[in-house]
């Protein structure tokens, strides 16, 4: 028994996350909202979190009492033009219940609210009073212009609004993004101080550990009980528990337990990107911390500690961020030593000096400013090699995985007698293949148009790739992990234009990071203006990086390369007056490549057919795009018969909620003879075009 604890409690984990998951699946607790989607309703709520003002429009979250006078628990988020409202306020709303984009497994239930009334009827004094201090926090600290006090405030709250994309950027890029999100690092800080003060003051073990857990959940609930901060401190609390009550050795115990109760709070956390990054940064560093210090004995013992962690928390983190964000931080070891010692000391001043200036006392923000500074250039200074991340493929994924099981055996082996010659020629083998393989197919394919309609669940993205490997990106889907991933499986770093159809967020929610992490030569759009924040992120960046923009409009011709398409809509003045006017206009494109040719629709509707076929230009095409997900609102019998398409290819989300596509749409495809491939059913399409004529593969 004493040799496997770990493995007995890693087990228990597994298996009770699991089991929970899948309990809830049956239970279903996220459909509860379900009922009222696309309704209008009436609900009550208390605002639980700050009321965020982008321009015109404020955005906060909500905790539901009430719907339509029937009892409700769950969390939406609110868009309101009106900001007078704060957290802690109890509020009645009256408009459409959206349904959400994509799924948040930390908060599967939000779902979007377009407001049409909104009053204030009361207050919740608990959540009043942290609102207020969170409201005094940010008037103390933030400065306009000021990126230093934006990151003291970031550190301290969770709150990023206030720090510019690039600072985000030099962060995340050079491994310090863990410093703005409050989680595993900063209760770990909390907890360590009140540790350290009830030392000094010569407190018993047992009162230390009630301190620790009373700060901890105060500065859970000053967060606004975040999950990834409730879930930080419950895991704090278990680990000071195992210190304070002299089990050192069981501190990975403790970790696994902290998690078992974390995932019956919530159990689909366990597919959490957050979740399992804070328990494998925490759980590298108990494991390996010592292992590695051992290793490197003659260094000076304040520095040993501090490379042995540093390089410790990357070695089950690192996987794990090549598999969501497909890169890897080169630099984060060195910058994570420079940095943490650093953000725990400006930690506590900032705390310090906002206690001083409550006290009355001048403010001594001067000294946590001038280091939160710097700990800024750091992250500039190693974002600035050009290589300071890179991208990983799943071959290299599955290479780490390998590297690190091998890693983790060498150090429980009590006989080290690895053998290195071996894994040396697995890594250049591996390595060799990945190089050699997309020249290899580049011969044996020779000279073709691809087109591949990626599946990115409910939503569209359409990469084109052309003979001389002209790349065209043609929506981003709904969110960025997936967009992403797909253009870095492709080895893609540059594109030459990225082309949104419209702006709903199904089609370019995965764009604004794409135009931000890949060279983006041009963008075509139709500005059909929408007030909505992607959109907008998504033209600032353009703006930002100074990346050539057209507005797309009918009778264009745009040139990439040896590809010509023809913009076929919007037409110069925008049609109006429709059941939806973003949908009818979308950007419709034509491709004609060796006598062939492709239509891309995005989310057109009748109106919009209508008018495109009073165009000169033939819009008859081999390939059509189906518009709209397969919504039966489009894709009229007159316009299919125009287009005649011998494929007709659908793009939507297995299982989605729309039902698309809808069964009356695919009889009228169907009635004009077209081949139908699905993404819901086969993922993603690729259509080629070469001398053999057009192949399609799904
Ligand atoms: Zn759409």
């Amino acid at each position: 028994m004493r040799r496997y604890p770990l493995v007995i409690w890693l087990a228990l984990f597994a298996v009770a996350g699991i089991a929970l998951a899948v309990k809830l699946n049956i239970l279903s607790t996220d459909n509860s909202l379900k009922p009222y989607f696309g309704k209008n309703v009436q609900i009550e709520g208390l605002i639980t979190g700050d009321v965020v003002s982008k321009g015109r429009l404020n955005s906060f979250d909500l905790s539901i009492r009430s719907i339509n006078g029937h009892r409700a628990a769950a969390f939406i988020k609110v868009y309101a033009e009106t900001s007078n409202f704060n957290l802690g306020d109890y509020v009645l709303l009256e408009g459409v219940l959206k349904a959400p984009l994509f799924e948040n497994v930390s908060s599967p239930q939000a779902a979007i609210f377009s407001q049409k009334r909104i009053s204030r009827f009361g207050g919740n004094s608990f959540w009043l009073a942290i609102g207020k201090a969170r409201r005094w926090v940010k008037k103390s600290l933030l400065e306009k212009g000021n990126q230093g006090r934006a990151f003291l405030y970031a550190m301290l709250t969770g709150q990023t609004d206030a720090l510019l994309p690039e600072t985000k950027d030099d962060l995340r890029a050079s491994g310090l993004a863990h410093l703005w999100s409050v989680s595993g690092l900063h209760t770990g800080f909390v907890a360590l101080l009140v540790l350290l003060l009830l030392r000094l003051a010569g407190f018993r073990a047992g009162w230390q550990l009630v301190f620790i857990i009373l700060s901890l959940f105060l500065f859970s609930a000053f967060t606004g009980f975040e999950p990834p901060v409730i879930r930080a401190s419950i895991m704090a609390s278990w680990l000071s528990a195992a210190y304070l009550l002299g089990r050192k050795k069981s501190m990975l115990s403790a970790l696994a337990a902290s998690a078992i109760l974390s995932l019956a709070i919530n159990p689909l956390a366990l597919f959490d990107p957050s979740f399992q990054l804070s328990y494998a940064a925490v759980g590298s560093l108990l494991i390996f911390t010592d292992k590695i210090a051992a290793f490197i004995e003659g260094v000076p013992k304040q520095l040993n500690m501090l490379l042995s962690a540093s390089l410790a928390a990357q070695i089950l983190t690192m996987p794990l961020l090549a598999f969501y964000f497909g890169e890897v931080p080169l630099f984060a070891a060195p910058a994570n030593m420079l940095v943490i010692p650093m953000a725990m000391v400006t930690f506590y001043l900032t705390i310090l000096a906002l206690i001083a200036k409550a006290a009355g006392l001048s403010v001594f923000l001067t000294v946590p400013t001038l280091l939160s500074a710097y700990m800024l250039k750091v992250a500039a200074f190693f974002n600035s090699f050009s290589v300071s991340t890179i991208s990983v493929s799943p071959l290299l994924i599955s290479l780490l995985l390998i590297a690190i099981a091998a890693g983790i055996i060498f150090l429980y082996k009590k006989e080290r007698t690895l053998n290195f010659s071996y894994l040396l020629i697995a890594i250049l083998l591996v390595i060799a293949i990945q190089q050699w393989w997309p020249v290899a197919d580049n011969v044996i394919a020779g000279r073709r148009l691809k087109v591949e309609f990626l599946d990115v669940g409910q939503g569209d993205a359409t990469l084109i790739t052309g003979p001389q490997n002209e790349r065209i990106l043609i929506d981003g889907g709904p969110e960025p992990y997936k967009v992403q991933q797909d253009l870095r499986e492709r080895k893609i770093k540059s594109l030459d234009l990225v082309a949104p159809s419209h702006a709903d967020a199904d089609h370019i929610g995965g764009l604004p990071e794409v135009v931000r992490n890949f060279e983006v030569k041009a963008v075509l759009d139709n500005g059909f203006k929408k007030s909505s924040f992607m959109y907008r992120d998504f033209l600032n960046t353009v703006r930002r990086k100074k990346i050539r923009y057209i507005l797309a409009r009918r009778g264009q011709r745009i040139t990439v390369g040896t590809l010509k398409f023809a913009v076929l809509s919007p037409p110069t003045g925008f049609i109006k007056d429709t059941d939806a006017d973003d949908n009818n206009n979308s950007v419709v494109l034509k491709l004609n490549y060796q006598k062939r040719s492709f239509l891309f629709t995005g989310d057109l509707g009748f109106a919009g057919e209508e008018s495109l076929m009073e165009t000169s230009t033939s819009i008859k095409a081999d390939v059509l795009k189906v518009a709209h997900h397969g919504s039966a609102r489009g894709s009229s019998p007159e316009f299919l018969q125009a287009v005649q398409p011998q494929i007709a290819t659908i793009s939507a989300g297995a299982g989605n909620q729309y039902g698309h596509p809808k069964p009356a749409l695919l009889s009228r495809l169907k009635a004009i003879h077209a081949k139908i491939y699905r993404t819901d059913l086969t993922s993603d399409i690729t259509v080629t075009v070469d001398k053999q004529g057009l192949q399609v593969y799904d």
